[in-house]
């Protein structure tokens, strides 16, 4: 580098791990030349809001946990504070929802930890030892089908877990899907205990709401820390990543006309699959991770009566392609637009992505049909507007020892990154740490303050 001129951080990807990264950046270390590259035409990867029926609506994230289990807020609301949109962050109107099983809606059972009760009949016979030995990671359904039973698992847990992860319990880490659980198996000798004291650990204040969004959808946040960056660079796929020097060179564009780009250090925030060949032109092994696809069916319908829940779970047992609806303007009063509802349906679970193959208008036909089933109605009323969203391999199927393998990557990355004349490099984003807007914000910001710490001591 040349003596005197700014030193260059790029972050690759532009979703809400990358955009927290290149902000504590600049927070932090405004004298670093901060460049922020995304391959699509906007930054926020799989947070974006569109419009339906002439009002926003989400394609992709809706909300976010309002707490750090730590206590206090969660990494995502002090993001939306720190970029001025405080006021802008609200809660939802309901968060009833139930699981549509065997013909009826039932209630979500309360003082559940992600469907599971403390207690079963009859009472559990203690284990011989703790239920999991220290680091040992099991799927959630190892621990829970035996404990609890299938129906408990099929009915309850795997719905829970399929609205975050679209993933099936008998795949799914305990650890990466239920750390404060698998924390609390190490230490005791039956799933009641281990329940009841991860329930216990939770921090949030009694009656605090659980869930924020952002008045006005979820691309508001994206642009206000956007906003904040004084140089992001879209539509500019990142093809090859490797060490010149004491520096990377980036190559980025389209392959006929690519250009290059240097830089002291990376922040690499895309998903596992480019992660992994671009940490394979560094000289380096991403973690293999398999991804969910999942597609996204929103109505604006003619006001309908609808139950009155923020929306319905649907087990993988029941046989509808449909594994969850939101009640869209019931949940987000933001949301609500006179005269019309609003109906988000997910399909396409871990496994089972053939009913995604189905073109756009077979989608729409079968949402509302099953909707309808769903709900107990004839058929839902002609839609004033509606809309498929597609996201292909979108979401972390996280299996038993990922945090492992990611905790040895990022041994490796530090290694490197502290080894004399090497340029550090840091991972973030949902491939490591968590699916959740806070978990991806706080691995952002992580990464940028290891970054900062390799590059600046
Ligand atoms: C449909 C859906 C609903 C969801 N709902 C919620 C919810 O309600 N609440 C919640 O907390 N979480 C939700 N999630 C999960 C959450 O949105 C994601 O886990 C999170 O946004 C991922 O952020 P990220 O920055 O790690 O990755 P991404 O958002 O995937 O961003 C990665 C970015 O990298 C870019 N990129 C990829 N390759 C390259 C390359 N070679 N060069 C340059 N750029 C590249 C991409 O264009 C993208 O912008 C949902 C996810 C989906 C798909």
């Amino acid at each position: 580098m040349t003596e005197g001129a700014r030193r260059r951080v790029v972050v690759i990807g532009g979703g809400i791990a990358g955009l927290a990264a290149a902000h504590r950046l600049r927070e932090r270390a405004p004298h670093l030349d901060v460049i922020l590259i995304d391959q699509s035409d906007r930054p926020g990867g799989k947070l974006r809001t569109v419009e339906l029926a002439g009002g926003p609506v989400e394609r992709g994230a809706e909300s976010f946990l309002s707490g750090d289990p730590a206590g206090g807020p969660s990494a995502a609301v002090r993001l939306a504070e720190q970029v001025g949109l405080g006021d802008a962050i609200v809660h939802p109107a309901t968060s009833k929802a139930a699981v549509a099983a065997g013909g009826t809606l039932h209630d979500l059972p309360p003082g559940t930890l992600m469907g599971i009760p403390v207690d079963t009949d009859p009472p559990e016979r203690p284990a011989a030892a703790p239920l999991l030995r220290p680091g040992e990671d099991v799927t959630v359904g190892a621990l829970v089908r035996p404990r609890r039973g299938d129906l408990v698992v099929d009915r309850f847990v795997e719905p829970l877990l399929g609205g975050v992860y679209a993933g099936r319990a008998d795949h799914l880490s305990l650890r990466m899907a239920l750390p404060a659980l698998a924390d609390a198996a190490e230490r005791s000798d039956t799933l009641t205990g281990a329940v009841r004291a991860a329930l216990a650990a939770r921090r949030s204040t009694p009656g605090a709401p659980v869930f924020s969004a952002i008045r006005g959808g979820m691309s508001r946040l994206v642009d206000a820390v956007a906003a904040t960056l004084p140089d992001v660079r879209l539509g500019l796929p990142v093809r090859d990543l490797r060490r010149d020097g004491s520096r990377w060179r980036l190559t980025i564009g389209s392959t006929h006309s690519p250009s290059t780009l240097a830089a002291d250090a990376v922040v690499l925030a895309v998903p596992a699959t480019p992660a992994a060949r671009l940490l394979s032109t560094a000289g380096l092994r991403g973690v293999p991770l398999d991804y969910a696809s999942v597609g996204l069916v929103a109505l604006a319908l003619p006001a309908t009566k609808l139950p009155e829940l923020s929306g319905l779970l649907v087990p993988a047992t029941e046989g509808f392609a449909v594994k969850a609806v939101t009640f869209f303007d019931q949940k987000w009063s933001h949301l609500r637009r006179s005269g019309l509802t609003i109906v988000r349906a997910s399909v396409g679970r871990a496994g089972d992505e053939a009913q995604l193959q189905r073109s756009d208008a077979d989608l729409l036909d079968l949402v509302r049909a099953e909707v309808a089933r769903l709900i107990g109605a004839d058929r839902l009323p002609d839609p004033v507007d509606a809309a498929v969203f597609r996201w292909g391999g979108a979401l972390p199927q996280y299996a038993p020892h990922h945090r492992d393998r990611v905790g040895q990557l990022r041994a490796e990355l530090t290694a490197h990154s502290t080894a004399p004349g090497h340029p550090p490099l840091t991972v973030a984003g949902a491939a490591y740490d968590g699916v959740g807007i806070p978990a991806c914000v706080t691995s952002g910001r992580t990464a940028a303050d290891a970054l900062l710490e390799a590059l600046e001591g």
